[in-house]
């Protein structure tokens, strides 16, 4: 029935299930797991590696420091001993002697610095200079000792309470020859002289030997570490800086694969429209089949309303279509003219025809409406043998107009050529200037009245 009735949502382009395109959410989820992973464990490996370089580097700090004192101790060592050794040689106080071989045996200062630089395993080539310094010494060792047996021989020292260190050494054949004067001097000469100083050069030349190296390897290292760090925490932030685009990239794909669609859908739903093709794929899908179903309700619905509208017999609009046109057209406040129309006599027909010509005339009343009315006027079948037409922007002007309608369908319906019975139309008209009201139905009623009151067929306006 007319567009007043029928209106309902806009059409949407719809296109076919197979041809859907768009990210599968599905699809952009794994991806994004899998890119996720990856990162965190690249940064986790940026992280041990970071790690590893931080305890290369303590480790490297930590061994020039046990080196230095490792050198400290090798140094502080052997000038221990030389004092002890200068000492007896000057007061040939046993007591020095004592001294001596408790550092050599007991605090043992300069085994226990090589010892301690024996587990830096890799460093081995650099501290052959500080074992080189241990030699040295050792080698320096023999002569001090050998100048202790001469001070003791000097002097008549108890050799019971010497050292066996002491003891054992022989003096040569020359030397057991010299006073004791003489060998106090050659004790002196061996431990205060040039050759015993050279020695001595000998031992912190290595050690310094040893020192710069232990301080070059260190560099060295610090400076590895330093770029393993740097490259390590360079890559961390690459990563990190990935990690936070791909977080920034989910939240925009998650607003516009699912928030965006799901707003346009609420919006759609609302309005009761199909739903526009939106989002992605699993959206789109899920528009296009709540497409289809809307599709279809919509049809079923209008099947349904126009058999609740329509009058199945003639095909005009019922009572009730009409009662809705009439409530729409009070609202719209345009010209109206109502037709009311009966069929005059109609029992007659009826009775003398039987029920089913019956029928066949009220076909063609309906039919014959139809025809002599615009299609954008309203023809309805209100009951029995009543009709109604409401023509729309129509005022009284077209008076001659409507009458010279009804006398057509009166001139058609009493001349029939399809054999028929002869029937005519009582019709009464009104006016209204202000849409459909209440007075128009009863206007057009009393006029209907007047027609049948005065001959029937034909048609009378309501003057007021
Ligand atoms: P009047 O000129 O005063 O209108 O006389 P009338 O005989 O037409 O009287 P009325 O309008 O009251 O009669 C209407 C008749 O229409 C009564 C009923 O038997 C008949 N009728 C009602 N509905 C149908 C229908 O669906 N088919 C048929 N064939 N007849 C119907
Ligand atoms: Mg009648």
């Amino acid at each position: 029935m007319k567009d007043l009735l029928t209106k309902r949502g806009d059409k949407v382009e719809r296109k076919g299930k197979k041809n859907i395109k768009g990210i599968r959410i599905r699809t952009m989820n794994y991806g994004m797991i899998l890119a996720a992973c990856i990162l965190y464990a690249m940064v986790i490996y940026a992280t041990v590696r970071l790690s590893v370089g931080y305890k290369d580097l303590s480790e490297a700090v930590d061994h020039q420091i046990e080196c230095m004192q490792a050198a400290a101790l090798v140094t502080d060592g052997s000038d221990y001993l030389t004092m002890k050794v200068r000492l007896y040689v000057a007061t040939a106080e046993l007591q020095q002697v004592e001294d001596y071989f408790t550092e050599l045996h007991v605090t043992k200062r300069r085994d226990r610095a090589v010892e301690e630089l024996e587990r830096y395993n890799d460093n081995q080539e650099i501290h052959r200079f500080l074992e080189m310094a241990l030699e040295k010494s050792n080698d320096l060792m023999k002569r001090e000792v050998y100048a202790m047996r001469l001070v003791a021989a000097a002097v008549g020292q108890d050799m019971e309470k010497m050292p066996p260190e002491v003891r054992e050494v022989e003096l040569t054949a020359e030397d057991q020859k010299l006073d004791s004067e003489e060998k106090l001097d050659k004790a002196q000469e061996m431990v205060f002289g040039s050759a015993y100083q050279d020695a001595k050069a000998l031992i912190t030349t290595n050690i310094s030997y040893f020192i710069e190296n232990v301080e070059e390897a260190t560099r060295l290292k610090q400076v590895q570490s330093a770029q393993i760090l740097e490259h390590s925490m360079v890559r961390q932030r690459i990563y990190i800086s990935i990690l936070f685009v791909l977080n920034i990239v989910t939240f925009v794909m998650v607003i516009m694969l699912i928030v965006k669609p799901l707003q346009i859908y609420i919006r759609c739903i609302r309005e009761d429209k199909m739903l526009e093709i939106a989002g992605s794929y699993e959206f789109k899908y899920l528009a296009l089949t709540y497409n289809d179903i809307y599709e279809v309700n919509v049809a079923n619905e209008a099947m349904l309303r126009h058999k609740a509208e329509h009058d199945p017999l003639t095909g005009v609009i019922n009572r009730g279509g009409f009662d809705q046109v009439s409530q729409i057209l009070k609202v719209q406040k345009q010209p109206l003219a109502l037709l009311l129309i009966d069929v005059d006599k109609f029992k007659q027909v009826n009775d003398g025809y039987g029920h089913e010509t019956g029928d066949l005339v009220l076909k063609k009343v309906a039919g014959l409406l139809r025809d002599n009315f615009r299609s954008k006027d309203y023809v309805a079948r209100l009951g029995g043998d009543e009709f109604a037409v409401l023509m729309v922007e129509t005022d009284p002007q077209q008076e001659g107009m409507i009458r010279e309608k009804v006398e057509n369908i009166n001139h058609i319906l009493t001349n029939p050529q399809d054999g028929l019975p002869v029937v005519s139309l009582s019709v009464g008209v009104a006016f209204s200037g202000d849409g459909f009201t209440d007075d128009l139905y009863r206007n057009s009623d009393s006029a209907l009245y007047q027609v049948k009151e005065h001959g029937r067929c034909g048609c009378d306006f309501y003057r007021g």
